[in-house]
């Protein structure tokens, strides 16, 4: 068998311009920009712990009331507190779960670059083993026993370690790769049954607020054939009106220098879709067209079915949106829109809130969605309007719409 040196010094420089192509592009991971991080997910599950938290506290309190039938509108104001804390638990679930689907489709892809450039590692090893055969049996050391002189011995050594570095570096290649594989196809796995686990948890969680809101619907029944509850659900409704008075007056001096770059339009847009324009109840200071007696009321009740949107009356800045509290917590859901024309405008009893304190909204945006919460027995929108800070009725603000009232199963025009 004859050594053709040359020919292997040749095959050498391209092995070793090849190892040097691969070391500089093979083993290079690049993190995409959006790349899911651990901690983002060990922060929603945080803030979950927190809402399941709150929610055992609020079962506490319900347990200890449960049996006082007197105190059903409690019941049903804990429950919805339950309520609202399920329905952020099912939300930051959900957020989970997309950071999950992300992660999982992020290690698909590393997993698919790795096993990538293992191929690519394996079928250049494959070539090498192939080009020593056809090349006959050349041992490093059939190299060495072919130098003609010490001159020659020096190059022919470098180039033999050359060989062995390059075949090693292969090999290092080729294992770090295979572990790499391994590791991806592990946290692959994993990230998938933690997205199961997150799936389970969320279906409980829908569950839980499925038998809250039963439990809340058997409550309204309750209350609905109690005079003297609905009678101090008025009552503590205006308690609620009060304080939020004080308490907006109060946000506007803070946030008035956001209220102000926000600028409000001439006129109200309605707060509901034309569908809903029949009132149930009336502003305090008019007179019922049946009964000819003014009530007491602190804003308009515009009945809707549950999860109907609710808009912003104008654009403004958000300065309240909670569950209530205190006494506020008449208001169930709630949220003020604070507008730069001095007026702002309260949306009560949602089943759901769908901006933050601190948003800037415009008119016609969808704010949040009807419902019975905090001391309300039926589906509908509780609208105020302030001006400078004090209640007006909010009927005279709708010139142009065409509005309905209806009482004891009459209805009427209402005239304004
Ligand atoms: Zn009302």
């Amino acid at each position: 068998m004859r050594i053709r040196i040359t020919d292997i010094r040749r095959s050498i420089s391209l092995l070793v311009v090849l190892s040097l192509v691969l070391t500089l592009t093979g083993r290079v991971t690049v993190m995409p920009a959006w790349a899911v991080t651990q901690a983002e997910i060990d922060g929603l599950k945080e803030e979950a712990a927190d809402l399941d938290s709150q929610r055992a506290q609020l079962q506490q309190q319900l347990k200890a009331i449960q049996s006082d039938k007197s105190k059903a509108l409690e019941q049903k104001s804990l429950l919805e507190r339950q309520i609202s804390a399920t329905q952020a638990e099912i939300d930051n679930i959900q957020s989970q779960i997309q950071k999950y689907k992300e992660l999982i489709a992020q290690k698909q892809e590393e997993l698919a670059q790795a096993e990538e450039q293992e191929r690519q590692q394996h079928e250049l090893f494959c070539q090498r083993v192939r080009y020593m055969e056809e090349e006959g049996e050349v041992s490093y050391w059939s190299i060495l026993f072919s130098s003609k002189d010490f001159a020659d011995l020096l190059d022919n050594f470098t180039m033999v370690e050359e060989i062995i570095d390059y075949d090693n570096s292969i090999m290092e290649s080729i294992l770090a790769l295979q572990q790499q594989i391994a590791a991806d196809k592990e946290a692959l796995e994993t990230a998938k049954s933690e997205q199961e686990a997150a799936k389970a948890k969320q279906e409980r969680a829908r569950a839980d607020l499925k038998e809250q809101e039963a439990q809340v619907d058997a409550l309204i029944e309750e209350i609905s054939g109690q005079e003297d509850q609905l009678e101090a659900a008025e009552a503590q409704l205006r308690a609620a009106a009060d304080a939020a008075d004080a308490e907006i007056r109060r946000l506007e001096k803070e946030m008035a220098a956001q209220i102000s770059t926000v600028v409000s339009e001439s006129g109200f847009q309605w707060p509901l879709s034309s569908n809903w324009s029949t009132l149930s109840s009336l502003y305090g200071s008019r007179k019922d067209p049946f009964t000819g007696k003014p009530g007491n009321h602190t804003g308009i009740d515009v009945p809707a079915s549950k999860n109907t949107e609710i808009y912003a009356a104008k654009s403004g800045v958000v300065t309240t949106s909670v569950y209530g509290s205190g006494s506020s917590w008449s208001y169930g859901n709630y949220v003020v829109i604070s507008h730069s024309d001095g007026t702002s405008t309260l949306y009560a009893h949602m089943n759901k809130r769908a901006v933050a304190k601190g948003e800037t909204v415009t008119q016609g945006q969808v704010i949040g969605y009807v419902g019975t919460t905090g001391r309300s027995t039926g589906n509908h929108l509780h609208f105020e309007i302030r001006v400078n800070g004090s209640r007006v009725d909010p009927v005279d603000y709708f010139p142009d719409r065409t509005l309905y009232y209806r009482s004891g199963g009459k209805s009427v025009l209402l005239e304004h």
